[in-house]
């Protein structure tokens, strides 16, 4: 018998890491309806079975709900309270029993053809926020229609030990009740690094590749197939070369997993006692506790959006509140820094939606001209500093006039809880996200009027080298090695302490054991990073003193292009950790 050749799917990496499985084809689609003209008698009592079927997908969420904010937190089950108030629409209910009663129609042909209407043009859109709307939509018209059919429609339970899901899109209701030791990997067709499955694989830690064009035409059930969650790939039916290289990288991620998990009680100081207050990012509560399982020393970065996206509303100060709250009593004492919503960019709201929103009305931008929602984030973030060590950062700025700005606000704000004799902590720290090429080169003066610098590479890399960073075409050119945002982040980094204050940084490069090995070099303060790269980072930070790290930053800063400057470094990693260098860089020279 031939071997079937091996195929290899390029995709976006949503969630790293490694997996071997076996293929776990899911449709989510809809079946096929069909269309039945009712004998007016029975008109009223069509128009019941499809009341009886919203309650039953009713009751289906609310429990759903309850599992899922039981298990990963009340934020994290918002987007079930986003389905639910989906369910329960005015416009599509009544909407279907007027096309019930007016045209005699069954329920299950009514319900799809006013979902077509009124929900079609966002499947169309091009837009994310939209298109993970719609998945929504999907998710919760297949639970309606279900009831109706009295039918099973494809689900994921009784999925086997081992499996790897490859489907065109899953909703974030299935992703989130994930046996993440059953489930391997995610293969999707959709989706993006920003959509609620991508980040629910992250939280569970499976590896997940995203937008693989055509993969569920080429996958066949039960076929074997490799997830690279590093660099977005699925390789279906991987050769017997292709499949053992794998495996002993597979076998070599866990074995230096465990290694790191012996570094669990050690502190994150560099080999000649330098501190990094080494912290996390996080989207969600439920993130937060992870992070503290991990070791993080605070969030050094709260991304304030996810919850204005699951909402699709602006959350009230009284719900953010509450969540800043929590996450300050919990990190206590560490400290939690909050960023004030950085709406627009990639992160799209309905109504808020620009033609170059990346160079628009992003960030302060927008909150400026939404000056009672941005005030009622800022009494949510001051209240919450009465419970624990918050501090809050500004997003997108590239004027000093802008923090002015904040900082006024934030004045006026103190003035009104004090009358309302609401409590916060009246010296609560302000701090810049250094994410534009302007607040990187005037630096010096904005580390004059804050507390502390925060670095956004992931801006900083896209504006400086003007690379869009979520399109794939100039993929290539976007490099956070780049000579050009290496120094400037130096200067930012150099400017901060001229000024006595902490400087850190939070974007993907303080995710990447390079650009570890150079911001240490840099003499960075804080690092702030995924919650599951945490043992990864300590073990780097460990391992270097700051001598060193200071050569191998000043040989960087004499290369010239971003390929010489991570040769330098992978050949510096790899004299201290032959095995994680080659784990992480031999396929990827294998492939250039
Ligand atoms: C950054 O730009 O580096 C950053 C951390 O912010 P975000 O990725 O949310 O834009
Ligand atoms: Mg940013």
């Amino acid at each position: 018998m031939t071997r079937k050749k091996e195929k290899i799917l390029r995709g976006i990496p949503a969630s790293h890491g490694f997996a071997k499985g076996y293929v776990f084809l899911h449709r989510s689609y809809l079946p096929e309806l069909n269309e039945r003209t009712l004998e007016p008698k029975t008109v009223a009592a069509e128009v019941q079975r499809f009341q009886s079927a919203v309650r039953s997908a009713q009751r289906d969420l609310r429990r759903l709900h309850a599992q899922v904010k039981r298990e990963m937190g009340r934020d994290f089950a918002e987007f079930i309270g986003v389905q639910l108030a989906l369910l329960t629409d005015e416009e599509v209910l009544s909407e279907t029993e007027r096309f019930i009663k007016e045209r005699a129609r069954n329920a299950e042909f009514a319900y799809t053809e006013t979902l077509k209407r009124l929900a079609g043009p966002m499947t169309k859109s091009n837009v994310p926020f939209f298109q993970e709307r719609a998945l929504d939509v999907v998710d919760v018209s297949a639970r309606v229609l279900r009831h109706l059919l009295g039918d099973e429609l494809p689900s994921l339970h009784g999925i086997e030990e081992g499996a790897v899901i490859v489907a065109h899109d899953l909703p974030p209701s299935q992703a989130a009740l994930l046996d993440s030791e059953k489930v391997k990997g995610l293969v999707l067709e959709g989706g993006g690094r920003t959509s609620h499955t991508s980040i629910i694989a992250k939280a569970k830690e499976i590896p997940a590749v995203v937008g693989v064009e055509s993969v569920c035409r080429e996958a066949r059930e039960g076929q074997l197939v490799v997830v690279d969650g590093y660099r977005g790939l699925a390789v279906l039916n991987p050769s017997r070369k292709r499949l053992s290289a794998y495996e002993s990288d597979i076998e070599l991620c866990q074995r230096h997993r465990q290694s790191l998990s012996l570094l669990a009680g050690q502190e994150p100081v560099t080999a000649d006692g330098k501190m990094i207050d080494l912290s996390a990012n996080i989207e969600f509560l439920a993130e937060a506790r992870a992070a503290l399982e991990y070791g993080a020393r605070g969030v050094g970065l709260f991304r304030t959006e996810y919850a204005f996206l699951a909402k699709r509303r602006p959350p009230t100060e009284e719900e953010q509140f509450k969540v800043f709250a929590e996450a300050a009593k919990l990190l206590k004492p560490w400290p939690v820094i909050i960023r004030t919503f950085d709406l627009g960019g990639d992160k799209v709201v309905p109504g808020y939606v620009e033609s170059n929103p990346f160079l628009g009305w992003r960030g302060l931008r927008m909150c400026f001209d939404n000056i009672e929602l941005f005030k009622g984030q800022l009494r949510a973030i001051l209240r919450s500093s009465a419970f624990g060590n918050v501090k809050v950062m500004f997003p997108m700025l590239s004027a000093l006039e802008e923090l002015r700005r904040a900082k006024l606000l934030i004045k006026e704000v103190k003035r009104e809880l004090r009358k309302e004799r609401v409590k916060f902590d009246e010296h609560l720290e302000v701090g810049v996200m250094v994410e534009t090429p302007s607040a990187a080169i005037m630096a010096e003066q904005l580390a004059q009027e804050c507390s502390f610098l925060s670095i956004g590479s992931n801006d900083l890399t896209q504006y400086t080298l003007a690379v869009d960073r979520g399109n794939e075409r100039v993929a290539e050119l976007y490099d956070h090695f780049h000579p050009a945002v290496l120094q400037l982040i130096k200067r930012t980094i150099d400017a901060a302490h001229r000024q006595g204050i902490w400087v850190g940084l939070c974007g993907e490069f303080a995710s990447d054991p390079l650009g570890i090995l150079v911001l240490l070099g840099f003499g960075i303060d804080e690092l702030s990073v995924a919650p599951g790269f945490i043992p990864e980072a300590k073990n780097i930070i460990r391992s270097i003193d700051t001598g060193s790290a200071a050569k191998i930053m000043k040989a960087a800063m004499g290369l010239s292009t971003a390929l010489e400057v991570k040769r330098l470094l992978r050949r510096e990693l790899h004299k201290r950790f032959p095995k994680l260098a080659e784990f992480l860089f031999e396929l990827e020279i294998a492939e250039s």
